[in-house]
């Protein structure tokens, strides 16, 4: 691959970025709901009518619909297209940065899997481990397995990987267990941590070391997740990034909403974050 030509290639990844961006609208809609991602193929939700084929072409086949499903003309959200637009984006720049290399293709993996949690986590508050410790397990094996592949030494390429991800699970851990045992001690309720009556997890019980108020546990696998492929500067790298852009999210929303109340998980900023730390060109992983 070292003789393809670069604009060729990042052109290349737009159109693949295109097409995972399809099936990451298959995975945003049916792995929270335990569906099958391979089986059936795509429906139409509200008529149940099998997409023709060149209507599943990526964008273009939501334009030719003109947003309407052809069987009962039910409207089809322009959140398909958007999300096949931005995983093709995505994939572009990768593919600018980091070129035609084993890599570049992981880094679109590892893109691709942060846009599904990112999305997964804002429509339904949880980050499946299909995404955060496969991604994990990934980080730890594949990411220096390749990094050691294109010539770094392998031992600093796994303690790279190990330190990230103990790093970013690490930090938010104590977080959440520190703003747990606080919440506990105060007296302080959530919606759901614990319910009514409810007495407080007991340190004999896996809830009390995994079950936090606020902020899920599903956020600490995500950003160990992350650290593993990002190493431990860019988990701080990732951190400072996501707060910025909830800062900023939080700031927009209150303003067009006039309400502190956000919408928005810690999800979807640590996957934000985790992107500005990779695409960001003063980052740690400069080629
Ligand atoms: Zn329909």
């Amino acid at each position: 691959m070292e003789h393809v030509d670069p604009r060729a290639f990042v052109a290349l990844a737009f159109v693949i970025g295109s097409l995972v961006g399809s099936f990451l609208n298959v995975v945003i809609h049916r792995l929270p709901r335990g569906e099958s991602i391979v089986h059936p193929g795509s429906r139409c939700p509200a008529c149940g009518h099998a997409i023709r084929p060149w209507h599943n072409v990526p964008v273009i086949g939501w334009l030719l619909l003109r947003g309407r499903c052809r069987d009962c003309g039910v409207r089809i959200s322009a959140r398909y297209p958007l999300v096949e637009l931005a995983t093709a984006l995505l994939f572009a720049a990768v593919a600018d940065r980091f070129g035609a290399s084993p890599l570049g293709w992981m880094w679109m993996a590892f893109v691709a899997a942060l846009f599904a949690a990112a999305a997964i986590d804002f429509d339904h508050r949880i980050i499946p481990d299909e995404i955060s410790v496969g991604g994990l397990v990934a980080g730890l094996t594949v990411a220096p397995a390749l990094q050691a592949w294109e010539g770094a030494p392998a031992g600093a390429a796994w303690l790279h990987a190990v330190l990230g991800a103990a790093l970013g699970g690490g930090l938010l851990w104590i977080v959440g267990f520190a703003h747990a045992r606080l919440c506990a001690v105060g007296g302080r309720r959530f919606e759901h941590w614990p319910g009514d009556g409810e007495d407080f997890p007991a340190p004999r019980s896996l809830d009390y070391w995994t079950w936090f108020p606020g902020m899920g546990f599903g956020d600490v696998k995500l950003l160990a997740m992350i650290g593993a492929f990002l190493g431990p500067v860019g988990v701080v790298e990732t951190l400072v990034a996501a707060s910025a852009v909830g800062l900023l999210f939080g700031i927009g929303w209150a303003i067009a909403r006039r309400s502190f109340a956000s919408p928005f998980g810690f999800g979807p900023m640590l996957a934000a974050g985790a992107l500005v730390a990779l695409l960001v060109p003063f980052g740690p992983l400069a080629p």
